[in-house]
């Protein structure tokens, strides 16, 4: 973290935690139907109705999941908030709150705390959801944040991983690549700006790539959009580790295998560029860059004529018999098969 010695740092033991947790968490309003009872007994209350309940939990750990020394805390809970949603939306559900739990240590004032909040109440406003509860306590070393997000659907709406059918097309919303590319950007100027703080860096070539990387959105959009064309995906996931690794895993729980067109992979052009800058692979980074929160589905071929004028949506493969596995057909028009290299923490 940057410290500014002009900035005003409360000790957080100032507070005492329930000092704290009054402080972070005033100022929620609930505005769902379904938030009975939000922040302030032992427990939330929430109303689903007739409907069916989803629930989604991620674990962020400074060091291994995000870098202080690039990342703006305000970043940080808008997409702690959003990786969460994301989640949702790819069950085809209707998010409606989330939960957030942090663990601290003192080296965070009570400002950097506010800085977190107001992303996580950014995207909770954004997003039409309400947070309605969590947990606050102390940690040894750095800084832990734990979302959990609840939404509902229609049972008949819900959409799996599993029920992708051979035949079906397989389609992904948005651009593929650019968060990987924003973190390598900030990467390299973290180890410039340690050889020379003076450095000013330029950016703006990068901006989209490194909104994408700090600033990302979950496709809220894409469940109406769906619903509007009159098309129920078979089966989706969202695209949080790499295209690889969420193709292999639409493929392997559905019993399938595909054919993905390497050429029909959607690349924003300054994904292209910044690929040759830095001599990488586009269609690597496409399958195994990770963090674009873009949503993967699979329909049924006669519901192509119905998404296929739509800018959002994109093609890229079909789902072939479990047999022909999981294949890459190259611009040479060369079959190689895929494997995830996927952001994988527990590996390292
Ligand atoms: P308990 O002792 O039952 O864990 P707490 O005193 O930790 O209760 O929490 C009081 C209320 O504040 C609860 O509604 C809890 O969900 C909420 N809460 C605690 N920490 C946070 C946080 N970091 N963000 C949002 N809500 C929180
Ligand atoms: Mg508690």
């Amino acid at each position: 973290m940057i410290e500014d010695k002009n900035k005003l740092r409360t000790q957080l033991s100032e507070l005492g935690e329930f000092g704290l947790i009054n402080h972070l968490t005033k100022g929620f309003e609930n505005t769902q139907k379904s938030t009975s009872f939000g922040i302030g007994d032992d427990a939330a209350v929430l109303d689903f109705e007739n409907k069916k309940c989803v629930l989604t939990t991620d674990l962020l750990i400074e060091g291994v999941h995000f870098d202080l020394s690039y990342v703006p805390l305000k970043h940080l809970g808008y997409k702690a908030v959003i990786v969460n949603l994301s989640d949702v939306y790819a069950m085809n559900a209707v998010a409606t709150q989330v939960t957030v739990s942090i663990a601290v240590s003192n080296r965070f004032p009570l400002e950097a705390l506010e800085e977190l909040y107001e992303g996580i109440k950014t995207a909770a406003k954004l997003y039409n959801i309400d947070v309605v509860g969590g947990d606050t306590t102390s940690s040894t070393k750095g800084l832990l944040i734990s979302i959990t997000a609840i939404g509902y659907a229609n049972e008949e709406d819900l959409v799996y991983r599993s029920g992708a059918k051979e035949n079906d097309l397989l389609v992904v919303t948005g651009d593929l690549g650019a968060a990987y590319l924003g973190l390598q950007v900030l990467e390299r100027e973290k180890q410039v700006y340690e050889v020379n703080p003076n450095s000013q860096p330029d950016l703006d070539q990068y901006a989209y790539l490194i909104e994408r990387q700090l600033k990302p959105e979950a496709r809220k959009d894409i469940s109406e959009l769906l619903r509007g064309l009159d098309v129920k995906p078979t089966s989706m996931i969202d695209i949080s580790d790499g295209l690889s690794s969420e193709i292999i895993h639409l493929c392997t729980q559905s019993k399938v295998g595909v054919n993905l067109y390497e050429e029909k992979i959607p690349l924003d052009p300054t994904v292209i560029a910044t690929c040759e800058e830095f001599k990488l692979n586009s269609t690597t980074v496409a399958l195994n860059g990770g963090e674009d929160y873009e949503l993967l589905f699979t329909i049924k071929q006669e519901d192509y004529p119905k998404i296929k004028a739509n800018p959002s949506l994109t093609v890229i493969g079909h789902i072939a018999d479990e047999k022909s596995g999981i294949g890459l057909v190259t611009r040479a028009n060369e079959r190689i098969e895929i494997t995830a290299q996927g952001w994988n923490p527990i590996k390292k």
